[in-house]
């Protein structure tokens, strides 16, 4: 295997995980790989591939993908040929004579490709020795990119009678056994290594002015090829359309532009003639560009998995890089707004708690790299980053005081109640349940804006001391150490630091693309939410 590697790669030696799988592959078992991005998946189905002779099936979801796979695979000598839907009749045809021949060493293609009676009778026709699901979590459900085609294949497959590889960067637990039972593949072939990546400084920012902090950003790192993420197509424009104001080069890319601009603005930012890349989430699956310095997002995404997949775009050659991400409230009501949409009820509620858990991730204050690499491998034992925001801020604002008032305030109203209730109790507004005036707690944190008491609150429910249950809170009994024991509570949450973000935000206008794309598609929404 490592001449294979050396011969048509060049790499001296297999990176953690490789040599594993491919064993796993030459001796006929099906296996799964989590690797991290950029980590060399690719080569986990290719070397084995070559060495298996025949051919090898390669499912891959995205059609740009194929064809960097491919042209790569064929400078290297590799005989190697993709079939997909924007290909000229003529050269599909030659393709297949190809393959009757065995001319090829890989096929690639997209899973949709297996709805086609021809396509299944081909393949019933060759020497399929090995399958590879590239992006293998599009295959569960409880993966936060899932494709129905691409569960289908995997019956369709599985009668060729070959062993099957699949490989993916991101899968919780759930996606990962719901990818074992599919493709059959047993637990001691299984690879895991640690998706951790220690280039990777990772940042939130709750800015209230984040075309500002991009634009500045990008003045402050001219050199440097980086990606903005946008949510929707209307905001890639309109960031766009900003940077043009201010004369700032850049290109995009989104679902809605045409299929020819899409690849030249992809080759320009690949080949480094243009440094700087707006997209959606529809830019990046699978792209091979090492020097990508920083990925800034401009929304939150609706789960961990996308947002470590996006962000893990940056930094694939091992340098410094950084992963910003910039949210707002309206965020968060944007991805709630498209999940209300979903028709199936599991799913939804599943993506709800996807969204809740990446909500947490901008209010917690542990290491970032940790709580990302927990959220998908609880068990991973990790030491604090170093240089994500929360490992640079020190947790320096004693708020004891205000937790012992918090908790109190909430002991005594005796039933859970929501955030708002607590904090309009706290704060001593006038409120329709008399009974909470006249607690002794009413009114005590007067002197603190909402925001400010909401930062405290997180921090309680962060370490233990509150629960939050169906959107209600609740005292735990671990909070006896700060009421009775004089526990100190340490956070970076500064109440003054509240108070001044939520002047600007006064004062900053409502994201105009965001208010038209809610409007538009459900007004009577938009005025539930008290978007003004
Ligand atoms: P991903 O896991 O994100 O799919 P790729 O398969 O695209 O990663 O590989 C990322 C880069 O790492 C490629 O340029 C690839 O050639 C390189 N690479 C893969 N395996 C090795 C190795 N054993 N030694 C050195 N470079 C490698
Ligand atoms: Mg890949
Ligand atoms: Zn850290």
């Amino acid at each position: 295997m490592e001449e294979i590697l050396q011969k048509y790669y060049g790499y001296q030696n297999f990176r953690e995980g490789q040599g594993a799988l491919i064993d796993y592959a030459v001796e006929g078992r099906s296996a799964l790989g989590i690797l991290p991005t950029g980590g060399g998946k690719s080569i986990c189905y290719q070397v084995p591939g070559i060495a298996l002779g025949g051919l090898t099936l390669v499912i891959s979801p995205l059609i740009s993908l194929m064809k960097d796979q491919v042209d790569a695979l064929t400078a290297a000598g590799i005989e190697a040929a993709y079939l997909n839907s924007q290909q000229k009749e003529a050269e599909a045809r030659a393709i297949e004579r190809g393959l009757i021949k065995g001319e090829y060493r890989f096929l690639y293609v997209a899973p949709e490709r297996f709805d086609k009676n021809d396509f299944r009778y081909l393949l019933s026709r060759l020497d399929i020795r090995l399958i590879a699901f590239d992006e293998a979590h599009c295959i569960s459900k409880w993966g936060h990119d899932f494709r129905p085609s691409y569960r289908q294949v995997v019956g369709r497959v599985m009668s060729l009678g070959a062993p099957c590889m699949a490989v993916t960067a991101t899968a919780t637990a759930d996606v990962r056994k719901d990818i074992q039972s599919l493709l059959h593949i047993s637990d001691d072939c299984v690879v895991e290594t640690s998706i951790k990546r220690d280039n990777l400084a990772f940042k939130v920012d709750p800015t209230f002015q984040k075309d500002k902090m991009v634009r500045r950003y990008i003045k402050e790192h001219p050199d440097d090829s980086g990606i903005i993420y946008a949510t929707t197509r209307k905001q890639v424009e309109a960031l766009s359309e900003q940077f043009r104001d201010f004369k700032i080069s850049h290109t995009i890319y989104h679902a809605g532009l045409p299929a020819e601009v899409r690849a030249e603005n992809q080759t320009a930012f690949v080949n480094d003639n243009c440094s700087v890349m707006i997209a959606t989430n529809a830019f990046g699956m699978g792209i091979d560009k090492s020097n990508v310095r920083y990925v800034i997002h401009y929304n939150l995404p609706q789960d961990l998995e996308s947002y470590y997949q996006e962000a893990g775009r940056a930094g694939r050659d091992g340098l410094t890089s950084e992963c910003i991400l910039l949210y707002s409230d309206q965020d968060i009501r944007l991805q709630q707004f498209f999940i209300g949409n979903t028709q199936d009820e599991v799913i939804q509620d599943m993506k709800k708690e996807k969204l809740e858990k990446m909500v947490q991730y901008t209010k917690t204050t542990q290491c970032l790299q940790g709580t990302l690499i927990n959220y998908f491998n609880s068990e991973e034992h990790l030491e604090p980053c170093g240089k994500c925001t929360n490992c640079l801020m020190e947790a320096d604002y004693d708020m004891t005081t205000e937790a012992k008032k918090l908790l109190s305030c909430l002991l005594r109203m005796k039933t859970p109640v929501n955030r708002s209730v607590l904090t309009k109790v706290i704060r001593g507004e006038s409120f329709p349940r008399h009974d909470f005036e006249h607690l002794s707690t009413f009114g005590l944190m007067k002197e603190y804006e909402t925001k400010a008491i909401n930062g405290f609150i997180d921090t309680l429910l962060f370490n233990g001391y509150v629960d939050e249950i169906d959107g209600r809170l609740s005292v735990h009994p671990s909070a006896k150490e700060v009421l009775l024991e004089n526990m100190q509570i340490m956070t970076h949450y500064h109440p003054v630091d509240y108070n001044e973000r939520v002047t600007i935000h006064t004062l900053v206008t409502v994201d105009d693309a965001l208010f038209d794309v809610l409007k538009k598609v459900r007004k009577t929404l938009a005025e539930e939410m008290k978007i003004p």
